[in-house]
């Protein structure tokens, strides 16, 4: 095997224009919150990065009187096309401010400058120039000839797309005319308030966006909040399950992005080279915190052994380091409590009787590191096979026939995604037709587009975002 040695291509962290302290953005302005302050931590060294300050109960009532009022007086009144000016300009400010985003968020995050650069910020300014576009003509979405928003829009999100979480739930809400609070995760809180700071450049009117962070609490007091019309929430199944609780019978709207389990299902007529390339991409982008990672392989028995040992070979040219390094591929684990978890699962995994293989590549000596990880010999009742390890972990099954290839796919609780790899379009056909997922991608994985709704079934959720279909969440039609 060729070892080749890269020289160091470090992003300069300066760039990030880091400030010393964040604060809540409420009514237009950036406000003490009445909260603890919390730290946010680079997961590649475990130094603080900023403090920020949190939202306190009182805080999110502010917030969301603030943004009914702006859906009142400015926001819900004004034409769609004067509404679809701010958005465009968010985005084309998204845009300018690009590699700025892009080296804050792998700060904060432990991201591959890579990926934030080519996918997480392009795809964010991406999702709202294409929402400013239906701002204007939402009674030609086919949801009715004089749809109206809703209201104030409350939305929680997760660590893992800090940044594109946050552009699905502003963009959308925003372009139908709907007003919104919004609370990053507690340890990536930093791009979501520089995307208020850049809402503020573009002089959106005060109170229509709102960004609250703090911890599950604040999410909590949001998703409480009788003020508002709407909750959207992207996060895990167990608070997914809490906040659908919270809202029942109360007659808010609700939408769930939960997690998954997706099986990247590979046909013996696959391209093998190409469809390697899509498993490594569907498990280890962004260090597998995706999800709708490609975390169970489903190969045909056939060729099992041969695609495994191309696939290893393939994870071992994977570098794993520094996340501001332009040749890293797989960064930092976002959090301590992650990296436990992530540990704690491939322990599982040794214990049920599961292969362990286990890339060679070196990892730093500090920060929270994982190396890429391959299960083989997996049973469909093992917790490998079962439960979502959000991590750069993949656990492989086999099958024999496609009826078998299905079953095997469907047999998860979860239902956001799936990979089919074959050279056969009415496989791949008949195949999609039978797996339980929100998203099906054939001899691909992990395409992001703004037109194209991306959601769940079963405990993945339910609503869809992206696309005229995902207007239809924000939208009383
Ligand atoms: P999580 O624990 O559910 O957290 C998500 C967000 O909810 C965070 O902002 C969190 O605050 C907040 N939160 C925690 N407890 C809450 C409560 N009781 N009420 C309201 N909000 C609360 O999920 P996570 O572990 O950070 O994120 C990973 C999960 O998100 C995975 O399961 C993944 O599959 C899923 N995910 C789904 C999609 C999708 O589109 N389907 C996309 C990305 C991620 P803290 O930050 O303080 O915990
Ligand atoms: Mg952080």
């Amino acid at each position: 095997m060729v070892d080749w040695t890269y020289a160091p291509a470090p992003e300069s962290a300066a760039i990030a224009n880091l400030q010393p302290t964040y604060r809540p953005f409420v009514d237009g302005k950036f406000v003490d919150g009445g909260g603890e302050p919390l730290k946010t931590v680079n997961p590649a060294t475990e130094e603080v990065l900023a403090e920020v300050g949190t939202a306190s109960s009182a805080d999110v009532d502010t917030a969301v009187a603030a943004a009914r009022r702006a859906f009142e007086t400015t926001w819900g009144p004004m034409p769609g096309a004067e509404r679809a000016k701010y958005i465009y300009r968010i985005a084309r400010i998204v845009a300018e401010r690009a590699r700025e985003l892009a080296v804050l968020e792998s700060l904060d995050n432990g991201k591959p400058i890579r990926e934030s650069r080519d996918v997480d910020v392009p795809t964010a300014s991406a999702h709202l120039f294409h929402h400013a576009g239906w701002a204007d003509k939402l009674e030609y979405a086919g949801l009715g000839p004089a749809p109206k928003p809703l209201g104030v829009v409350g939305s929680v999100i997760p660590w893992n797309f800090p940044l594109l979480m946050a552009a699905w739930k502003v963009a959308p809400a925003l372009a139908c005319g709907n007003t919104i609070v919004l609370k990053p995760a507690e340890t990536t809180p930093l791009t979501a308030l520089v995307l208020a700071e850049i809402a503020a450049e573009a002089e959106l009117p005060p109170g229509v966006l709102n960004v609250l962070p703090g911890a599950g609490d604040v999410g909590a007091a949001i998703v409480r909040n009788t003020g508002l019309n709407k909750v959207a929430f992207t996060g895990s199944t167990d608070v997914g399950k809490e906040i659908q609780r919270t809202l029942a019978g109360t007659g808010r709207r609700l939408t769930l992005e939960l997690g998954g389990k997706a099986a990247n299902i590979v046909y013996d007529d696959a391209p093998l080279d190409q469809a390697v390339e899509g498993v490594v991409d569907g498990i280890f982008f962004n260090q597998g915190h995706v999800c709708c990672a490609g975390s169970r392989l489903l190969v045909q028995e056939s060729i099992a052994d041969e695609f495994t040992e191309l696939l290893h070979r393939r994870i071992e040219t994977l570098r794993v380091g520094d996340p501001l390094d332009k040749n890293t591929d797989v960064g930092a684990i976002n959090s301590r409590a992650q990296l436990d978890r992530i540990v704690d699962l491939a322990a599982a995994g040794d214990e049920e009787g599961a292969q362990r293989w286990t890339s060679s590549c070196p990892l730093p000596e500090r920060g929270l590191f994982f190396p890429p990880t391959v299960f083989s010999g997996v049973e469909q009742t093992m917790r490998v096979a079962r439960e979502e390890i959000f991590g750069p972990v993949l656990s492989v099954l086999t099958f024999r026939t496609p009826e078998e290839a299905v079953a095997k796919a469907n047999n998860t609780p979860y239902g956001l995604s799936a990979g089919i790899w074959t050279d056969k379009g009415s496989k791949a056909l008949w195949t999609a037709q039978r797996v339980r997922a929100g998203v099906v991608w054939t001899n691909t994985f992990n395409r992001f587009d703004p037109t194209s709704p991306f959601g769940g079934y079963r405990e993945s959720g339910f609503g869809r975002e992206g696309g005229r279909i995902g207007l239809e969440a924000y939208l009383d039609a």
